[in-house]
């Protein structure tokens, strides 16, 4: 025999109990999602490498060491998607809706990156997220916000979980506190890792996301944004805390946030847990008013983020069970039975096991409470927690287990 294939390092299939969480998320944020006013969008897995490539930023962990880049057969370069929002602005100029706006957009579906993969970390991961493109107040920020918060607390995690925010200010504020970062580490540029000096050259910003122990601490002491924000930056930010704290969010200041993601501006935050180690990020995100009109499209403010689907399901606590179908046993009467149940709206499922006998032995695995033995004489319906069971017709049937 030839041996087994084998997944993907860094895939895993989604099966049974791993499925139904996956599924719990993802139909809760689409629920939430909703009340807000957000509607569905799919954007296609794979883009044009520019769509990336001229957005992310060419120092970003995602472009430098993370896409699946690939020349397709017609000698075109084209990326597996690393996240949602590229494709969304790209989407939004593709049809044409750069001035329909306020677009509020939902998505969900799989992110790809090359990375080590390891608990919380997959080279094929998913994401839910969301991106409201148009409104350029902190009001808006915050709304994004409050739902992705909602979402946290139906799932039953947010218990677990802290708001991080941060302001990366308007281009004047980054400006000087460019400035004022590159006169701090060009000090220290012996001390840096490599890549961090890279970063000193072409965005000195980046060095605040090293995950290298020797920058870390050097970015202790290293200036903050806060002290070089322009007047109107300093503003918003206080526009989207007021705002917050209008949607009963609570949040945590940190300076350190800056996001992997060179687009963004203004407003950065990260929900955190300390539940799943080193992958403590579940859901992050900010403002990227610059970014539609960087990929040609008449320029659109927009605040979005995107949470790590994968991980949400780790951190919920029990598995969301589903009802138990009726089972329905018993040769062709079953279908019968089973397909005015269906109609009906009722779970059902015949079984396909020879014999009652072994029907309830499949009912039990199904933790099914109500079986029906179809006879051609007439209905029996059992109940399986207590052994009882009586005739029945099949009008009296439906009600009952539709109940
Ligand atoms: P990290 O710092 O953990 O690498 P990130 O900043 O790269 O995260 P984002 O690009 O902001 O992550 O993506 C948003 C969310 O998607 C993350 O907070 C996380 O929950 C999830 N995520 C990102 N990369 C992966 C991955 N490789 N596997 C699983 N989930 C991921
Ligand atoms: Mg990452």
């Amino acid at each position: 025999m030839a041996p087994p294939l084998q997944p993907v390092r860094g895939t895993r299939d989604l099966i049974g109990d791993d499925a139904a969480r996956h599924a719990y998320v993802v139909d809760t944020a689409r629920r939430i999602t909703a009340l807000y006013g957000f509607s569905e969008w799919q954007t296609p897995i794979f883009e044009d490498t520019k769509v990336f490539s001229r957005t992310l930023g060419e120092t970003s962990d995602v472009v430098t060491k993370e896409m699946y880049t690939f020349e397709d057969r017609g000698g075109d370069s084209v990326t597996l998607r690393p996240e949602g929002t590229a494709g969304v602005c790209r989407a939004l100029i593709t049809a044409g809706l750069t001035q329909t706006l306020p677009q509020k957009v939902f998505y969900n579906g799989p992110m790809f990156r090359y990375e080590r993969p390891q608990k919380g970390r997959y080279r094929q991961f998913h994401q839910i997220g969301v991106e409201l493109l148009g409104p350029s107040t902190p009001l808006a920020d915050a709304e994004v916000i409050a739902a992705g918060w909602q979402i946290l607390n139906e799932l039953g995690v947010a218990k677990d979980v802290v708001l991080n925010i941060n302001t990366l200010g308007d281009a004047e504020s980054r400006d000087n506190y460019r400035a004022a970062l590159v006169t701090y580490f060009t000090v220290h540029a012996e001390s840096l890792s490599a890549d961090s000096k890279t970063r000193l050259e072409k965005n000195p910003l980046r060095i605040l996301d090293s995950k290298d122990e020797g920058d870390l601490a050097l970015v202790a002491n290293a200036p903050m944004i806060y002290d070089h924000l322009s007047e109107k930056a300093a503003q918003f930010y206080m526009g989207l805390k007021t705002a917050l704290t209008g949607f009963g969010v609570p949040f945590t200041e940190n300076p350190r946030i800056v996001r992997g993601l060179d687009y963004y501006n203004h407003t950065a935050f990260e929900f955190v847990t300390t539940a799943l180690g080193a992958q403590g990020t579940v859901l992050a995100g900010g403002r990227y008013d610059g970014l539609v009109e960087q990929m040609g499209g008449h320029p659109v403010p927009g605040v979005g983020w995107a949470a790590g689907i994968e991980r949400l399901a780790m951190l919920l606590e029990s598995p969301p069970v589903s009802t138990p179908p009726v089972i329905v046993m018993g040769e062709e009467k079953a279908i019968e039975v089973a397909a005015h149940l269906h109609a009906h709206g009722v779970k059902a499922e015949i079984s396909f096991q020879a014999g009652f006998k072994n029907g309830l032995k499949y009912a039990n695995r199904r933790a099914a409470k109500w079986a029906v033995l179809a006879n051609p004489e007439g209905l029996v319906l059992k109940n399986l927690d207590d052994g009882s069971q009586r005739d029945i017709t099949l009008v009296e049937l439906t009600p009952l287990l539709r109940s």
